[in-house]
């Protein structure tokens, strides 16, 4: 089984639709963007079986048939964020051990110095004389097994390590996808708003397979008013974004687009206030993922309806959850003592199913670390309520422990962004003689101390109160909007 296999079908049935549109344009119908694919799979047979090629692009609508050429020449798919810094971009290129990389013409030149290898603009003559070469044979015998891509994990904790993806793993992925979240047809959009690299692309499989478009900005970037306005264009359309992009699109004061149907956010945490006012403006179209590069997109999930109860927004303790174990997928939460914890008991979150990574690239001890026992080790800490809900209570290492207690940082700062003046909040711990650990809060908001105190001793234990608050312009961010706890950490050593 090979992905291509759902670019074959979508052709069969809807040859002469639009597949790939950028903004408003379409680029290719479904039979051209399978021509296309393969004549690029043909020209890139000498690179061999299992050769790494890479792209580092922002969102282009090359990006789709580069993706399903690499799969038809049973090569592997190594996407960059293309918002990395060139020297970290080459240290994924080195650890990959690319043969190939495929860049815009901006990061194309800013790659060339780093010379880890031949870099090919996407677009120049050189590129499309490819899309002319001789056409490969669509795959029909890849091992499910066989590598489709390598996801480089964002890094918010050291180096960026390549999770490796079968063509089975993002199968389960597409089937999980469809069962759960959403069920486009070939008269749905999917729309790029957030990277190609990451979740955006990662939902290309099974939108192309119900012959959904796959719409481009032309910005090639995330902005929200262009972002809107496609949602009124183009028909029935679903989009992954991330938190702050959700928050970005609220900001607009802008309301439902008329053929918004579906936004999937996850990636890092929705505070309940954010999303709230998110549903308030846009309606009942948001669904929640939890999942990381190890199991792509697909560990648990809040549906559509569980956003809503007797239609108004469901309970806080819902909202601030991540939902529930996604189709084929098991998750459990194990106590320190490895068994599955009880109800409500915090514990690490681990989860095993189809949609697993085999283990991490030329790296056995961070696989052996990760995956044991057949499970998946997240990294992430959580805890089941009675009604299968699991809700995360950050990652292992981000827990503040100050004379003895556990402080979960999420909750606390759930409770600072409910207040009004408050726009950002970011808690972490700061080494401490008396307490072990201290909580500190950075604020972004224009507010006393004393004020949040007062609006936290209402609301949380007093133990979980922070001791210091540090005021700040921003929040420090990666490129996917995730904020850098260890910048903060760093800041108070
Ligand atoms: P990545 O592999 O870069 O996608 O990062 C995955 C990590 O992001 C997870 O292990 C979680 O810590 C975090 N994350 C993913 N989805 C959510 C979510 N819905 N809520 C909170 N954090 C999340």
């Amino acid at each position: 089984m090979n992905l291509f296999g759902l670019l074959d079908q979508a052709a069969a049935r809807f040859g002469d639709r639009g597949a790939v549109y950028l903004g408003d344009q379409q680029v290719h119908t479904w039979s051209s963007l399978r021509e296309r694919s393969l004549r690029l799979a043909g020209s890139l047979t000498g690179a061999g079986r299992g050769a790494r090629i890479a792209v580092a692009s922002e969102n282009r609508p090359e990006i789709v048939e580069l993706m399903f050429a690499i799969w038809a020449a049973e090569c592997v798919f190594v996407p960059l964020n293309y918002k990395l810094h060139p020297r970290e971009m080459g240290q994924i290129l080195a650890d990959a051990d690319v043969s190939l990389v495929f860049a815009s013409s901006k990061i194309g030149a800013e790659l060339t110095s780093t010379g880890s290898a031949p870099v090919e603009t996407i677009g120049s003559a050189h590129y499309e004389s490819r899309c002319t070469a001789e056409a490969l044979d669509a795959p029909r015998h890849t091992d499910p097994a066989h590598l489709a891509w390598l996801f480089y994990t964002s890094g918010t904790t050291g180096r960026s390590k390549g999770a490796m993806l079968s063509h089975r793993n993002l199968m389960a992925m597409s089937v999980s996808h469809l069962a759960d979240f959403d069920s486009p047809d070939e008269n749905c959009s999917l729309v790029h708003g957030a990277p190609m690299s990451h979740g955006s692309g990662l939902y290309v499989p099974p939108y192309v397979l119900r012959g959904a478009r796959q719409v481009v900005p032309a910005s090639s970037a995330f902005e929200p008013d262009e972002f809107l306005d496609l949602c009124e264009s183009h028909p029935g359309c679903s989009a992954f974004l991330a938190p702050t992009m959700v928050a970005r699109l609220v900001q607009t004061g802008r309301e439902r687009p008329r053929n918004l149907k579906t936004i999937v956010y996850g990636g890092g945490p929705m505070y309940v206030d954010s999303l709230k006012k998110a549903m308030a403006a846009f309606g009942p179209v948001f669904v929640q993922l939890y999942g990381q590069g190890e199991a792509p997109m697909t560990i648990t999930g809040l549906r559509r309806a569980d956003h809503l109860h007797a239609g108004i927004p469901a309970p806080d303790e819902v909202l601030g959850s991540v939902g529930y174990a996604r189709s084929g997928v098991d998750v459990a939460v194990l106590g320190p003592d490895g068994r599955p914890a009880a109800v409500d008991e915090i514990g690490e979150i681990v989860c095993r199913g189809d949609v697993v990574m085999s283990g991490y690239w030329r790296n056995a001890d961070a696989t052996a670390a990760t995956l044991r026992d057949g499970w998946l080790r997240t990294g992430d800490m959580g805890s089941f309520d009675a009604d299968g809900y699991l809700t995360l209570r950050d990652r292992s290492k981000d827990v503040v422990i100050s004379g003895g207690s556990n402080i979960y940082p999420r909750e606390v700062e759930e409770i600072l962004l409910e207040h009004p003046a408050v726009l950002e909040a970011g808690v972490v711990g700061a080494p401490d003689e008396e307490w072990g650990e201290i909580v500190v809060a950075f604020i972004v908001g224009d507010v006393r101390p004393d004020e949040l105190d007062a609006h936290l001793l209402e609301r949380i234990a007093r133990f979980k109160r922070p001791k210091r608050y540090e005021f700040v312009d921003e929040l420090p961010k990666n490129s996917y909007g995730k904020v850098l706890k260890r910048d903060l950490r760093d800041r108070l050593r």
